[in-house]
């Protein structure tokens, strides 16, 4: 797969600190323990490209993955941890919202929820700033091995209408790193966003 030849690029510790706005790149952002390191290493075939977080909130660094072609992952830190400071929060969530406002190599925003806790508040936000600056966005939902068949499609269809009050382009699917169920589908998103 094109995105197995990933590799680990660059830290950062907040937006300012990006390289340069060229090439094109894919945000991933979640709730902590929403599965977003889980969900980078399956797409890139890696066992650890994304560290898994053992203490949630810990890790506030944006990690950059670099694919062929100027094409890059971003990796954002995981949000709604609760002992994360107000005022962490509120810069975050500032320097969060001009990004996906200003940056121009930005082609869309992953947010992954796990498939049972689907649009939290802050996930909701999140969509909205980006609706906000004309980005598309996959609303993953991740673990979809933890429901059976039918609960799944529920979740599903229940979510893709609930995406369809932000008047956007929100496209939702499940997705399992346990599994790799919804990877194609995941994958294919992607490219269309990279232009492959
Ligand atoms: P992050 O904090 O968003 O990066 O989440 P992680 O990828 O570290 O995953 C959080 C927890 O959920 C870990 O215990 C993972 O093993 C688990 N997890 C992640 N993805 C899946 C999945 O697709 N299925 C199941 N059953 N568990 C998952």
């Amino acid at each position: 797969s094109y995105y197995s030849k990933a590799k680990f690029f660059t830290s950062a510790p907040d937006i300012k600190h990006l390289d340069d706005d060229t090439g094109v790149e894919i945000a991933f952002a979640g709730r902590s323990n929403a599965g977003k390191s889980s969900a980078l290493n399956t797409l890139t075939r890696q066992k650890n490209l994304a560290r898994t977080s053992k203490t949630p909130g810990r890790t506030q660094l944006i990690n950059v993955f670099e694919l062929e072609g100027d094409r890059r992952l971003v990796d954002l830190p995981g949000y709604g941890y609760a002992k994360v400071p107000l005022a962490m929060k509120e810069k975050w969530q500032r320097s969060l919202g001009e990004y996906l406002q200003k940056r121009k190599s930005l082609k869309g925003l992953v947010v992954l929820m796990d498939i049972r806790h689907p649009f939290k508040d802050l996930d909701q936000d999140l969509i909205h700033w980006a609706v906000s600056a004309d980005l598309p966005v996959l609303a993953l939902m991740t673990k979809s091995d933890k429901l059976k068949a039918g609960k799944r499609k529920a979740q599903l269809l229940m979510a893709r209408e609930a995406a369809m009050a932000f008047c956007g382009d929100v496209t939702v699917q499940t997705f399992s790193a346990l599994n790799r169920q919804g990877l194609p589908e995941f994958e294919a998103i992607l490219n269309k966003w990279f232009g492959i």
